[in-house]
């Protein structure tokens, strides 16, 4: 058997998506809640799942979960949500939606890595527009690059992962506006950025709003959320495969929505924790910190591979090691917010280090 007469030339040039063993360490590298549940929570979510019939299979379109969702979370009137085994799928299932043989994605680079790696496995042309070296977008270039490769899909991170920062909402209904194609919107971090554009999914036909459960403590149960016109994801839930997100995930699910005072206090312990960690990094001379609005800090050093060795090495601290992706991303490191006593182990850590 020859494997390359079988699978195709991209797939046989990819490197698996690499996960770095955490065993023993602390994990500060991907945007995990720091948080577990705690004991009373965990039996009653325990007890809870054990009801659940696991003998069946989930019901269609998860609807009382998708109406639990539209409700908790303040979305426009009449919008749509569908449900996807984190929002990776949902990547998937749009791009598998619209994908013909010369279709475009865009989006800014650096930003979030599986919009690219999607568009290629789909044989989708992707097109990244570079963000300016103070992680701005050239809203010019982008808008001159909607023009030029007229995109099937857009996509707009907002805040973008890994610069941290908002796009201007004038700009987005600006490339909402010249899109001939779809917008989705990525809110991963919208806890975390107390602004999101939910209303533009009411204000536009082409512009769906994409989030997800995995940076507000439960991203181990894989669920994330597409929501928008009907229109647009009636067409969208015809590629997606009938029981995509399983009974656990959805019990689970409906059960933390009723605990959204536990998750809200966790954001905020997080929001709290950045800032004082901010604070401390912006007084260290030999750093340079951006200002986030997600749960993450990123830190700008003199030799990132050598501090990113030593702080896993030496201190058992994991960070993530941005030099190498993009040029303006040179010598940064990217780090998740963790708990009191492991942000308080990272400025012990760091002062060994850089003094
Ligand atoms: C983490 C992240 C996602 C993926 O979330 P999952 O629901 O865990 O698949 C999507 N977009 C951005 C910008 C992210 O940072």
């Amino acid at each position: 058997m020859t494997l390359s007469r079988i699978f195709t030339d991209k797939v046989l040039s990819m490197q698996p998506y690499h996960v770095p063993s955490s065993a023993g360490m602390i994990k500060l590298d991907a945007m995990e809640s720091p948080y577990p549940l705690p004991d009373e929570m965990r039996q009653a979510l325990g007890k809870m799942l054990s009801m659940v019939n696991v003998n069946r299979y989930p019901t269609p379109r998860s609807v009382s979960l998708a109406a639990q969702i539209r409700d908790k979370f303040d979305l426009p009137k009449g919008c749509e949500v569908i449900l996807g085994n984190g929002s990776d799928e949902i990547i998937q299932l749009i791009l598998t939606a619209t994908m013909r043989p010369d279709a475009a994605v865009l989006s800014p680079v650096p930003s979030f890595v599986m919009y690219k790696q999607m568009a290629e496995i789909l044989g989708m042309r992707f097109v990244g527009v570079d963000l300016q070296a103070d992680f701005s977008v050239n809203e010019s270039d982008f808008l001159a690059a909607i023009e030029a490769h007229q995109p099937a899909v857009i996509f707009l991170a907002y805040p973008n992962n890994p610069t941290g920062g908002l796009l201007d909402k004038a700009f987005i209904q600006q490339v909402a506006a010249a899109a001939p194609g779809l917008v989705v919107l990525d809110e991963a971090y919208t806890a975390y950025a107390g602004s999101s554009c939910a209303e533009l999914i009411a204000d536009y036909d082409n512009v769906l709003l994409m989030r997800t459960f995995s940076k507000i403590g439960l991203a181990g149960i894989r669920l994330g959320y597409l929501a928008a016109r009907a229109e647009l994801i009636e067409q969208i839930n015809k590629v997606r495969m009938p029981y995509n997100v399983n009974v656990l995930t959805q019990a689970t699910a409906r059960f933390m929505l009723e605990q959204m005072s536990f998750i809200n206090a966790n954001v905020a312990k997080i929001i709290q924790e950045k800032a004082e960690l901010y604070d401390w990094l912006a007084a260290q001379d030999k750093v340079t910190v951006f200002t986030t609005q997600t749960n993450f800090l990123l830190l700008r050093v003199n030799d990132a591979d050598s501090l990113f060795a030593r702080l896993r090495d030496e201190y058992k601290i994991l960070v993530k090691n941005l030099h190498g992706y993009h040029p303006v991303l040179d010598n940064v490191l990217r780090i998740t917010i963790g708990r009191r006593k492991e942000n308080e182990k990272l400025r012990q850590a760091l002062t060994a280090i850089l003094h």
